[in-house]
């Protein structure tokens, strides 16, 4: 109990400390991508920030001094062709390589925006799931017309280079690591490290202020925690997910709590006998109590008793 008086203390001060940048902004305008926000994080690294807005994520530039690496696209060409105004004036004619964090509809179908000269870089699983994914690309388009128009005529890329687990990437001077560590929040998430600035592109692994969603089918809270050892030892200096606000190292630590937290406690409640729609009741609220300024909902709660209850 002591333990867990300091742990939520230590939280507070570390969530504190992570303040958002930026004030909320609404979702009313649809998932734009917005490069007029980018942001310099190191010598060599910038995003271009979610901006809070639902379906958008964070995207990376990595300016390598031959390469210049995109991480994640934005929605449809449309939003992928504005990022790729704003890679034209950073870049000086330099080869454009872009991968993703995984596969999913906000950070894959940008890339036909970039035109023919880009070379895509994904993992075989991922690759996989988007010669498997109409099914969510389908979801989004009926949430609204803007969803509708930015996907409909947006396929998922073909992959130029595929890997397996792991890729090294040689900007000019700086170095890449991709590495393929789901499955967790989908079979293929990967995380891109830049070894010199000690940079962690976390796709939705480790992400600022939004709580973890889960591949109920294919993953655990057990292989979870072995992703973020595997983070752990990389020391990277700044984190950013593919969605919410940019964390340092302690971000790992209240991700390891988290997931710690997420799974003990469901198999808590599964010992004693609650049914899955209390489960899913419990959680949310313990989780709205104890990390009130994070973004949570139904469907992440659910999916984190579905594979608890599996
Ligand atoms: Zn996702």
């Amino acid at each position: 109990m002591k333990y867990l008086a300091y742990f939520w203390i230590s939280i507070g001060i570390a969530l504190a400390l992570n303040a958002p940048i930026g004030a909320q902004s609404s979702d009313s305008e649809g998932p734009i991508v917005r490069p007029d926000l980018i942001n310099k994080i190191t010598e060599s690294v910038y995003i271009i920030p979610d901006n809070f807005v639902r379906l958008v994520p964070n995207i990376g530039i990595v300016v390598g001094a031959n390469v210049i690496l995109v991480v994640d696209t934005g929605l449809g060409i449309e939003n992928g062709s504005r990022v790729y105004e704003v890679i034209k004036e950073l870049s000086e004619d330099k080869k454009i390589y872009i991968t993703i964090t995984h596969y999913h509809p906000e950070h894959s179908l940008g890339v036909e925006g970039f035109g023919e000269n880009v070379v895509f870089i994904a993992s075989e699983k991922q690759n996989q799931e988007m010669k498997n994914g109409d099914r969510i690309k389908n979801q989004f388009s009926r949430q609204s017309d803007i969803n509708r128009d930015l996907i409909n005529n947006a396929p998922y890329p073909i992959p130029d280079i595929l890997y397996e687990d792991n890729y090294e990437l040689d900007l000019g001077g700086l170095t890449v690591q991709l590495m393929s560590v789901g499955p967790l929040h989908t079979e293929g998430d990967s995380i891109i490290f830049i070894e010199e600035e000690l940079v962690l592109f976390s796709g939705d692994v480790i992400m600022g202020g939004i709580i973890p969603s889960i591949d109920q089918e294919h993953s655990s809270f057990d292989s979870w925690k072995t992703a973020i050892d595997r983070i752990a030892m990389l020391s990277p200096q700044f984190i950013i997910g593919s969605h919410g606000d940019i964390g340092d190292q302690t971000l790992i630590d209240i991700w390891d709590s988290l997931i710690s937290e997420i799974s003990v406690t469901l198999s808590e409640y599964r010992s004693l006998g609650f049914s899955k729609s209390k489960a899913v009741r419990e959680l949310t609220l313990l989780l709205n109590q104890k990390f009130p300024e994070w973004r949570n909902d139904r469907r992440r709660m659910a999916s984190a008793v579905e594979s608890v209850y599996r």
